[in-house]
Formats: C-alpha cells, structure tokens, sequence
C-alpha cells in the first residue's frame, strides 16, 4: 500500500484544537491552493506596485472593442498562448471578464440576444460542470433556458452546447455531441479551464467560435478573479462586452495587472527546463505525485473507482504523456450514495447527481493544499478497510 505521510492539521482550518481525526476535508470546491508553494518561492518576482493615483479610470482602452481591456493583459495573454501552442489567438477579439464565470453567462446572453427566437435552449454532456445549471437558472432568463444533459437532446430550435475539455468534474476530452452542422442555430462555447500542460496533453491549437480560460485554474490565483474569451464573432464579441458593461462596467485593473505581471513571469518560466522553475512542469510533477498516490489508494479497494485517461502526445512537452485532471471523478461499485458515504467520514465532495450523473459518483478536487489531500488520502485509505 502507498506510504500516507502523517497529514498535519489543515491549515484552512481556524481552530486549532480540534483533533486531526475531527477536521473536515473540504474538496467539493476546485479552490486551487495547491500552486501556492510554487509562487511562494517565487518570491518578488511577481510583485506589482499600484499607487494611489494609478488606474482610476474606468476606461482602458477606448479603441478597442473591448473597451475595458488592459492592452497589457491582452499581450500577456496571446503571448502565453503562442507559448503553450494551445489555441488560436489571431483574428478574434479578446473579452476579458471577472472570472470565466461571467464571461461563460456573458457568451449564454450574447448568443441567445442574437438568436432569431428565444428562448434558446442550454445544455451540457453529463457529466457537467454543476455551475452551468446556476449560472443558466439563477436570474430566470427568458432568453435562455437550460435543458441539462447534451446526450439525447433533440428539442427544435435554437441551442447552446457547452463543451467543457478537459471536462470538469470527470477530466475526459470533449467534444460537441448534440452536433448539428447544417444547423445555423446551433451554437457552441467551449470551455477550456483545464487545456493547459500541467493537466493534460496539448494535442491541437483550438480554433473554435468561443473559447472560455480563467487565470484562476492555470496558475492558482483564483482569487484574482479573470478569465478571458476568445471569440471570433465581432457581433457576439460586442454583446458580451455589453453584457459585462451592464453587469460591472468592466473589469477590476488591479487584478488585470497583478495578472499580466503573472502571466508575463508563466510565459519566462516556459523557456527553462528546470522543474522548480517551469510551472507547467512544476505542476504536471506536483499531480502525477497526487495521482499516484489516489490510483494506489484505490487500487487496494475492492468498493472504488476512477477514471483511466489515455495517453496522447504533448505538442508542449514533445512527448506522449498522461492526464492529471484537477478533480478525481471517483465512483463506487457498491450500491451507496457516495457523498453521503464520504460526508461520514468527514470528507465534502460534489454529488455527482448536481453534476448530472448518478449517486455513486463523487468529484474530487485535486488541487488543495498537500496536508488536505494527504488527510483526504488517509480517510479514503480507512473507509474502504471498515
Ligand atoms: N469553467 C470550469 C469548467 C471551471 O471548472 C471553473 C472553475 N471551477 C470555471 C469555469 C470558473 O472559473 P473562474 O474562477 O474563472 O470563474
């Protein structure tokens, strides 16, 4: 069996003096906390110095479409594309927004306010990432409507399939299933939080109509809040950018700068070979470790499962590697309600039935701090003993 290193208290944790066996194990959340070492030793490198008198307008860049835009922050961000090789930046607009969060219901709103009827049916492969079926719901849009799971789907009319690759919760590589190519009304937003080396193959430059990243899931600063679309459309490119002028009247600048100096220092990292100082190796060691060692756990089980991912080779690396997906879609032979299971043992997960799928799957979120997941490992390790 896999050697578990005595997890330490986590330190999410704010009382000290509750034992270890009592603490919670929160993954139900993708908070990727896992990267902050790495930035840690990083030290100033990617400090930035913002003055009382720096960036008080609201208005960035009032030749672009995107108005709000730091241009700044749009070079960053097509030079770490070119970097990495993982999608098209030529010939689009770049919207960026306050996580991908609302750039994805910004794109929802875009596509269905030019559509010829509303309203314009939503719809996602199960397993899907939950937020879409808030995102879609929330407001009460009558403009859209969210019809959940992609397979099977076969109402007329206008429809947005969202494609989610890597997919989040189960890490497989999507594509469309609704597919209906003679069909001017079929519309697709591809998500592509987890298309980055550390997680997976890069296989192709993606050159799609709408391409959602978030800075959160590459480097860790979720906290910083930006994502940005790639969109090819210039009618679709100016109703998300009203849509967020509606929603913020732009994007915060402190975090599109503190961004750009981190996406500037990403792109410097990729040129070195060393794996303390490239990221994407860095990470892409730091999950092969953590996948390792869960395979090894539940490999010892009779009760668990987890999805095997193939190999594919890696246009970044040069060569053919594995995924390490940032959540563990991991499922149980037994007939049990597997989050119900785990919350017994103090371990909070998403139910894969808010994802669209069944009881006796449960996502995993393989990005917290290393003492959580070791705790986590070690929970997993005794459940399937008793
Ligand atoms: N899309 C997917 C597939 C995600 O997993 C997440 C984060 N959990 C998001 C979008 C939202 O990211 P952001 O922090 O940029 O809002």
């Amino acid at each position: 069996m896999v050697k578990l290193e005595n997890p330490k208290k986590p330190e999410n944790v704010s009382n000290k003096n509750i034992p270890l066996s009592d603490f919670i194990v929160n993954l139900d959340h993708g908070d990727p906390t896992a990267y902050e070492e790495y930035w840690r030793k990083m030290g100033d490198r990617c400090t930035v110095t913002i003055r009382g008198c720096d960036l008080m307008s609201y208005f960035s860049d009032m030749i672009n479409l995107c108005w709000f835009l730091e241009p700044e922050l749009e070079d960053a961000i097509k030079n770490l594309h070119v970097a990495v090789g993982n999608a098209a930046t030529e010939d689009r607009y770049i919207v960026v927004g306050t996580g991908s969060t609302q750039l994805c219901q910004a794109a929802i709103h875009a596509l269905a306010s030019l559509a010829r009827t509303n309203p314009v049916s939503v719809v996602a492969a199960a397993p899907f990432y939950s937020t879409y079926v808030e995102e879609t719901t929330y407001v009460r849009s009558g403009m859209y409507k969210w019809e959940g799971d992609a397979w099977g789907f076969d109402k007329k009319g206008p429809y947005i399939e969202l494609v989610t690759s890597p997919n989040n919760p189960d890490g497989t590589i999507r594509e469309t299933v609704v597919n209906r190519p003679d069909d001017d009304e079929a519309k697709v937003i591809h998500d592509f939080a987890y298309y980055w080396p550390h997680y997976t193959p890069i296989t192709r430059r993606q050159d799609h109509d709408i391409m959602l990243f978030t800075f959160s899931k590459i480097t860790g600063h979720a906290g910083t809040r930006i994502g940005w679309a790639l969109v090819k459309d210039k009618e679709v490119a100016k109703k998300m950018v009203e849509y967020i002028t509606v929603n913020s009247i732009g994007v915060s600048k402190e975090s599109q700068v503190r961004t750009t100096k981190i996406l500037q220092v990403l792109t410097e990292t990729c040129k070195s070979e060393s794996e303390s100082e490239n990221f994407f190796k860095y990470g892409r060691a730091m999950m092969k470790d953590r996948w390792g060692k869960l395979r090894e756990v539940v490999k010892e089980s009779a009760d668990f499962t987890l999805t095997k991912y193939p190999e594919a080779y890696c246009n970044y690396f040069g060569k053919s590697l594995e995924s390490y997906p940032a959540f563990a879609w991991l499922g149980t032979k037994e007939e049990t309600d597997l989050v119900s299971e785990l919350r017994r043992h103090k371990v909070l997960c998403r139910a894969g039935e808010r994802c669209g799928s069944d009881k006796k799957h449960v996502r995993v979120s393989m990005l917290s701090r290393e003492d959580v997941f070791n705790a986590f490992l070690e929970r997993l390790a005794n459940m399937k003993a008793h």
